[in-house]
């Protein structure tokens, strides 16, 4: 009772004091304050011995880049991993196995306190403020997890430790019967491992890079228990399976079976101990690989039973054995290319494995057929380079379809009824800006997922600070803050944005010349700020300002990707496949007809990725967020070694410079009122500091009364 008088004291004189110190300097005094206690205001900033314990970076003084990157890396050095910023948290990559920082006690620490936030920032801060916030003060509200950071930086793991957070505080087991609950938060727990076997690879950048992008959401129910799951996912870089990059692999569950298969699997699969496969390079040791084991538990608790598993490793074998196929030409061109001598073996294994007649297969790879009418046909022979196009088209095909219906089935398995569920909490765990030597499509889209997660970020900090300012009492409006519309215009603007004009360059099915498409793009959106174009640069391209920095995009190869043409010999072959899993794959597949082409509209990846990426947006304006910033202190993925260049670079990219610099357009100082009150005590009534310094001191920061200074580039 005392304690909350205090409490209520306090409050009420804290609220004389700004109210005092507001009247008493009107705002043309601030600015003249500024100018002639600029060096005062020094004498309030950062000491630097100290910066370790700055808890938020916001309450570093002043707020820019070079102190914010001081202050991580001080805290990085004491080994402090998480930091606020704002309302979002930065996470720091300690790329080694801190003990004890995320136990089961250090989660019941946050989970019971009544104030987490007291505690030092940590994921389970964000965890559990999501968690109480589903209850809402009026009504229930939905919450979203947004992790982001680029490749390696942490956000798989993060999404990981939330999941197990929730998987713990909310677990139902008070309220079900022991044995279903165990199957509940283990099949939810489970889809993790699943999921990265098969859309998880080592890459340059990570040994366990996700090659997707991912929305979990954790469905609770009336009493805040987790009671089901449900899991949506964005462009699957398919590729993959069919060309890796230079020292990088394919995606891990293609090296766990060569490595866990036992002899009467890799007799069925024609896996060979030794047998090289083109499709599986590098084939040096991760930990990855050791986990068949793991991924079969998986799917076993997902309910994918042992029958169900046979037929995908036989298709995932069948993939492999396509990838030794070569061709070589023939002195008539009026015939097809041939099936090199090496590879029969394995068209005739692959055949076998994906149970479709080899004839067949060995025709779909080297002839085109083209209708001419409903009844007649034509058939042209393909040239080389087209036949490992088919080739490729054919495994990508197959796997792409494999890992949607993975998905699926695992949905399946853990989503609750709708009438069990009532509120959910989703994490989002999607690739982060990309900027590479050459950039294409994908570039384009994941940069484009990433301005839409930017704006978004922006204007829900822009709200928080807004608030901020309007408990502190403060006017104030971001006149000087320009966001990035003018770039989501370029991207997916109606009719004329890229997005747009890719669609239309794709529908109008011409043979597709990047120069022509150059033309037409500087034509129709030069006037566009965002965009530019190299001058020096040889191969046609655009160049897109974003929020995070400049990136030029390739135009070659650009309208390709995005019509991503299937032939239709390859859908026929599939469904009529006798592995009962891959002809339900394809069951449903309706198949183009060439004579119509170009008349229908074509669903391009872009149109896909733009429509799923707006119903995620609208889920996400529909909840409360919550942003964790993943950084990875350095390239090499090394254990504590923090590196400010790359640093630096992340802060860029991930917008929090951005967040510093809508800080610093708004009040980027921010002064306890005991420090300031003992140091301006002179321009203010005597009564009222005698009061004031005889009080508790206020921990509470709040914005000094004086214009913004100039931030730091
Ligand atoms: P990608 O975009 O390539 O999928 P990512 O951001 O998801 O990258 P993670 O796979 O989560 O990156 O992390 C890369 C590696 O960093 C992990 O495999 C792990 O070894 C290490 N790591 C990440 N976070 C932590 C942490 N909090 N503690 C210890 N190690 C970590
Ligand atoms: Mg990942």
């Amino acid at each position: 009772m005392n304690s909350e008088k205090s409490l209520r004291t306090r409050n009420t004189h804290e609220k004389k004091v700004k109210s005092a110190v507001r009247k008493k300097l009107g705002r043309a005094d601030r600015t003249s304050l500024n100018d002639s206690l600029d060096g005062e205001v020094k004498a309030f900033l950062i000491d630097e011995g100290q910066l370790h314990t700055y808890d938020d970076l916001t309450k570093v003084n002043p707020v820019n880049p070079t102190t914010v990157l001081k202050c991580l890396q001080a805290r990085y050095r004491a080994k402090v991993f998480y930091t606020h910023a704002g309302c979002t948290l930065v996470a720091l990559n300690p790329f080694q196995l801190i003990p004890g920082l995320y136990s089961l006690d250090v989660m019941k620490e946050y989970h019971c306190a009544p104030q987490p936030t007291e505690f030092k920032p940590h994921i389970f801060i964000v965890a559990e403020e999501a968690y109480r916030n589903v209850q809402g003060q009026v009504e229930p509200v939905n919450q979203s997890l947004v992790v982001s950071g680029e490749s390696g930086a942490g956000k798989t793991w993060t999404s990981r430790c939330l999941m197990k957070y929730y998987a713990t505080v909310a677990a139902s087991s008070l309220v079900k019967t022991q044995d279903t609950v165990e199957r509940l938060e283990r099949r939810v727990l489970e889809s993790n491992p699943l999921m990265e076997a098969f859309g998880n690879a080592c890459t340059l950048r990570n040994s366990n890079s996700s090659r997707f992008g991912k929305y979990i959401q954790l469905q609770l129910d009336r009493g805040q228990m987790l009671v089901g799951a449900s899991v949506q996912t964005y462009l699957l870089e398919k590729t993959r399976v069919a060309a890796q990059p230079m020292n990088e692999r394919n995606f891990h569950i293609f090296y766990q079976m060569m490595k866990g298969a036992n002899d009467e699997q890799r007799k069925e699969w024609k896996m060979a101990h030794g047998q090289r496969f083109a499709w599986l390079p590098n084939s040096q040791k991760t930990l990855e690989e050791d986990c068949f084991e793991e991924t079969v538990e998986a799917m076993k608790h997902l309910g994918i039973d042992a029958e169900k598993q046979g037929h995908i490793f036989k298709i995932l074998a069948g993939v492999l054995q396509l990838g030794n196929v070569t061709f070589c030409s023939t002195k008539n061109e009026s015939q097809p290319c041939d099936i090199e001598k090496q590879s029969k073996d394995f068209v005739h294994n692959c055949a076998l494995l994906l149970c479709v007649p080899e004839e067949e297969l060995q025709t779909c790879l080297r002839v085109q057929t083209l209708r001419a009418g409903k009844q007649s046909a034509l058939f042209k022979p393909c040239s080389l380079a087209n036949c490992s196009v088919r080739r490729d088209c054919l495994a990508k095909l197959i796997y792409a379809q494999l890992f949607e219906w993975l998905v699926k089935f695992i949905n399946e398995s853990m989503c609750a009824e709708k009438s069990t569920w009532c509120n959910f909490i989703g994490l989002l765990d999607v690739y982060g800006f990309e900027c590479f030597q050459l950039n294409n499509l994908e570039q384009l889209c994941i940069n484009y997922a990433n301005e839409k997660l930017q704006q978004h970020f922006v204007a829900h900090y822009l709200k928080a600070q807004q608030e901020e300012y309007v408990s502190e009492g403060l006017e104030w409006s971001f006149v000087q803050y320009q966001d990035n519309q003018s770039c989501l215009d370029l991207i997916e603007g109606s009719p004329m944005g890229v997005f747009s004009l890719l669609n239309e360059e794709c529908r109008l099915n011409r043979a597709s010349d990047a120069k022509q498409f150059r033309v037409r793009l500087e034509k129709e959106l030069s006037d566009n700020s965002s965009m530019s174009w190299d001058k020096f640069s040889k191969l046609p391209h655009f160049t897109v300002a974003h929020y995070a920095g400049k990136v030029s995009y390739q135009i070659e190869g650009m309208m390709e990707k995005n019509k991503d043409p299937v032939p239709p010999e390859l859908i026929h072959l599939l469904q009529k496949s006798q592995n009962p899993l891959l002809h339900q794959l394809f069951s449903d597949q309706q198949t183009e007809d060439p004579g119509t082409r170009g008349l229908k509209s074509v669903v391009t990846v872009v149109s896909k990725f733009k429509s799923s990426l707006e119903s995620l947006m609208k889920v996400l304006y529909s909840t409360t967020p919550h942003y964790t910033r993943c950084i990875k202190p350095n390239p090499e993925c090394l254990p504590l070694t923090f590196k400010k260049e790359e640093v630096i670079m992340q802060l860029e990219a991930c917008g929090i410079v951005e967040t510093i610099h809508i800080s610093a357009a708004g009040f980027p100082i921010r002064i306890p009122y005991t420090s300031f009150l003992q140091r301006y005590a002179l321009i203010s009534n005597s009564a009222f500091i005698a009061q004031r310094t005889s009080g508790n001191a206020l921990l509470s920061l709040v914005s000094v009364l004086f214009p913004p200074l100039p931030s730091q580039p």
